[in-house]
């Protein structure tokens, strides 16, 4: 039977880069050596490194102003590193709450600066986030932090905010390569692998330079912008075998014909489940219209025993990790660049049914009784 993973992260990578990698293990290019075995200060590494990020540039066009560090700890990680990085002598951030994660990043923030939520998305009422004249922006503010999708709540961001002179860092952690990015409207972004990259343990920065030289002297050095920047990122030793998946990753993009087309296919995707859940009382997805997440479509039934059987019939199908994440429950899946469209029909199909199944008119029912 044919898996197909919905997951929302470690998640499903297209099989061509894990045959690459299978083909690879023992042996890169003739070196003898499996990457997992190279010293991350090794030559071929440094080969796998630079093929990578150059990679990332080319898809990115990344202008020449901008670095790309690669760091571990996450996104969870970086919402500490930005506020000890970017603060440069400032005593306040901005930040939008649009979902779980950005919430997340705002609680950590606070440790380290005064956070000012400028708006605040409320479970199933996002109305906050639409009006942005109403929005409590601070000109004085060292950065506005944002998430550009949520991948707990299904909820993504349209439009960018206009901030003026203050710079946007966004967690771009589950958006990231599933659409063209315009780099140079952000100050930073950041992004932990394990959505639509490679493998966890890898966070891509890429962060305008004159950004880099305000960290808090408390700062660990391995969290350090500007102390990455200088070291090509080889401050302590990096997340190699991440790093080479990512390299392979950035190469499927461009040759499946790079960003633009990742953003059609996902539109497509999206586009799919959404029509069956507005097609079907039986599906309910709380997310309004011009807010809903095309990597992370999260939608719920009648009732939580009916999400229960429709987890247990999915799996059945090989169609898995469908749960919803857990701080919001229901049904979440995960269309990230490794999940293929057929991966997404397939589900479509099966929803299409489940809800024929369980959810008969009344009138059928008793026409079904009478027969
Ligand atoms: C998954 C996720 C995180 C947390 O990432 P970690 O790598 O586990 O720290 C943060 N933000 C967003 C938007 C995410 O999707």
């Amino acid at each position: 039977m044919t898996i197909y993973n919905f997951a929302a992260g470690p998640a499903s990578l297209p099989p061509e880069i894990l045959r690459q990698a299978q083909e690879e293990l023992l042996d890169w290019r003739g070196t003898g050596l499996s990457v997992m075995e190279m010293p991350f200060t090794s030559a071929p590494f440094k080969q796998i490194m630079e093929e990578a990020v150059s990679s990332l540039r080319d898809l990115l066009n990344i202008p020449w102003n901008y670095h790309v560090l690669l760091m571990q700890g996450g996104a969870y990680g970086q919402f500490s590193i930005v506020p000890m990085n970017l603060l440069r002598g400032k005593k306040s951030a901005d930040y939008l709450v649009s979902g779980h994660w950005s919430r997340r990043a705002a609680d950590e923030a606070k440790k380290y600066c005064k956070t000012n939520i400028v708006a605040e998305a409320k479970a199933n009422n996002l109305e906050a986030l639409r009006d942005e004249s109403s929005w409590k922006k601070n000109p004085d503010a060292a950065y506005f932090h944002l998430t550009t999708n949520e991948t707990a709540d299904g909820v993504q961001l349209q439009n960018l905010p206009d901030t003026g002179d203050v710079p946007i860092i966004a967690d771009v952690t589950s958006d990231f390569l599933t659409a063209p990015l315009g780099v140079s409207k952000f100050g930073a972004l950041y992004a932990s692998a394990q959505k639509n990259v490679a493998p966890s343990g890898l966070t891509i920065v890429i962060i305008r330079e004159d950004l880099l030289n305000g960290a808090m002297p408390i700062t660990p050095t391995v969290f350090n912008y500007q102390r990455l920047a200088e070291n090509t990122s080889k401050v302590n030793t990096l997340p190699t075998w991440s790093i080479y998946m990512a390299g392979l990753m950035f190469q499927w993009v461009m040759k499946e014909g790079g960003l633009s087309v990742m953003g059609e296919r996902s539109q497509k995707k999206a586009e799919m489940l959404y029509s069956v859940i507005d097609e079907h009382d039986f599906y309910t997805c709380p997310v309004d219209q011009d807010f809903r997440s095309q990597t992370n479509t999260c939608f719920i039934l009648p009732t939580k025993r009916l999400e229960k059987e429709f987890l247990t019939k999915a799996e059945e199908k090989g169609l898995v990790n469908l749960r919803g994440h857990g701080a919001i429950g229901g049904i979440r899946a995960s269309l990230y660049n490794g999940v293929s469209l057929e991966a997404v029909e397939t589900l479509a199909d099966f929803m299409i049914s489940f809800a024929k199944a369980k959810h008969k008119p009344k009138t059928s029912s008793k026409l079904e009784a009478a027969v």
